[in-house]
């Protein structure tokens, strides 16, 4: 099989890359193995909260230029604002309604009921710009019986530190009682599934709209709309006060319904994604990949002009640590790590992890090296590159697609 351009991984930053590829004429694949961190994903996207020293950034389009040397944002030929810029469009261009700014972090709030800072959000939540929008609010807190991935509790007490006043309350549907026969069953997905036939939606708008009166807005999981935000846009116009979704324990619904419109999108543009099979070698010629080879394809190669490693870090085996290495299993690419194991870690389970920091070494075309030779037809985006800690710096999912953006029009480019 042969394309212009093959890309390992279908995550947020392979997608992002196929995206543009595509809507510039460069006819691309991506291969898959599975899930990315987007069906974890906790509804908003990171770009910079922090600098590796702990400065904390309000400003991520003004901070951007004191990044450290290695960081992948310090490698986007100066482009940043350029970059962030696209990204926001291209989630927009395919669907995907999202607010935030770039000059400005907002507050989010987290599964826990806690606000942290972030710079863009699905459209489904609620964009605070300080604790003082949640203080003196009267708040139900809602879940669905039986629904153990949403703590009230967590959310109530965090919104009442705020200085809000909370009152929890539940919602138990006819419709649920399947799911509700096993815990294993009663996921955020398959009550969404539930929730996205229109006479159940309305049964729960209805129980809503019974329990609202009397406060300032009502907190429910983010268990609406899976496959189109259309039961999110339904619930909000159906009550009379604002309804603040807030994320679950992954999956993440809101998550899946953005991984699903970007390979939508993909494929519209005549993309061809192939799920379920993992990339396991190359072959070289020189300082060139001529092919890959998957597991369902066997000795049938994919070959392309060029290969884009996106294939993320630890969590989705795009890096795997060994006893006293942290290696690349596909391409066999230099990571940059630090000697000895125990400089990877902090004991402290919150503390800064050395480890976040590795990943596959790139020059500044983010092309990869091996045996610190760079390969001239091989890129790298997103989570698999060194150079961030993207919990520590709260920067995923901008270097994801800003460096997935930059390696497509070095790819365009030529
Ligand atoms: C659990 C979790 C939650 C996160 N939540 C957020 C958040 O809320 N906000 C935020 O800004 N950032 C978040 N991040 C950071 C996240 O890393 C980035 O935001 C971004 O989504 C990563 O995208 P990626 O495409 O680089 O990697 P991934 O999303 O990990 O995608 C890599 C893909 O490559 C596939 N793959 C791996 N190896 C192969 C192979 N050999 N062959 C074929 N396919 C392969 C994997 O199956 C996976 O689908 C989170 C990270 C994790 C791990």
């Amino acid at each position: 099989m042969k394309f212009d351009t093959l890309i390992v991984g279908g995550g947020l930053a392979g997608l992002t890359c196929g995206i543009r590829l595509q809507k510039n004429g460069v006819k691309c694949a991506i291969i898959s193995t599975g899930q990315s961190a987007l069906h974890f994903s906790s509804g908003s996207f990171d770009l910079l909260n922090e600098l590796a020293d702990g400065t904390k950034v309000d400003n991520p389009l003004a901070a951007a230029g004191r990044v450290g040397a290695n960081h992948p944002y310090a490698k986007l030929d100066g482009k940043f604002a350029y970059y962030v810029r696209e990204a926001k469009q291209l989630f927009l261009d395919c669907g995907i309604e999202v607010n935030g700014d770039a000059e400005r972090n907002h507050l989010r709030i987290t599964p826990m009921g806690t606000l942290k800072p972030t710079w863009l959000t699905f459209s489904d939540f609620t964009q605070l710009s300080s604790p003082h929008d949640i203080a003196g609010k009267k708040v139900l807190v809602v879940n669905i019986a039986g629904f153990l991935d949403f703590n009230t509790k967590f959310v109530a007490d965090s919104f009442e530190k705020c200085g809000a006043e909370c009152r929890i309350s539940s919602i138990n549907l006819p419709e649920l009682e399947r799911l509700r026969i096993s815990p294993t069953e009663m996921r955020s997905t398959n009550i969404a599934r539930v929730l996205e036939n229109d006479k159940t939606l309305e049964t729960l708008i209805r129980e809503l709209a019974g329990k609202v009166s009397g406060f300032d807005s009502v907190a429910l999981p983010a268990v609406f709309g899976l496959s189109s935000a259309a039961p999110v846009r339904k619930l909000k116009e159906a009550l009379d006060i604002p309804v603040w979704l807030i994320p679950t324990m992954p999956p993440s619904v809101p998550g899946i319904r953005a991984q699903q419109q970007l390979r939508r999108s993909f494929e519209a543009l005549g993309g061809v994604y192939m799920l379920g099979d993992t990339v396991v070698k190359a072959d070289f010629k020189g300082n060139r990949v001529q092919a890959v080879y998957s597991i369902n394809h066997g000795d049938i190669s994919f070959v392309a002009e060029n290969f884009v490693l996106a294939s993320g870090s630890y969590f989705s085996n795009g890096l795997v640590a060994r006893p006293d290495s942290v290696i690349e299993p596909v391409f066999g690419s230099d990571v940059d790590f630090t000697a000895g194991r125990d400089s990877w870690y902090d004991k402290s389970f919150f503390n800064k992890q050395n480890y976040m920091t590795f990943g596959v070494a790139t020059d500044d075309k983010l092309r990869i090296k091996i045996k610190g030779e760079v390969q001239q037809n091989l890129f790298a985006a997103g989570s698999v590159l060194s150079g961030s800690n993207t919990i520590h710096e709260g920067c995923g999912a901008g270097v994801s697609m800003l460096t997935a953006l930059f390696v497509a029009d070095n790819l365009i480019k030529g």
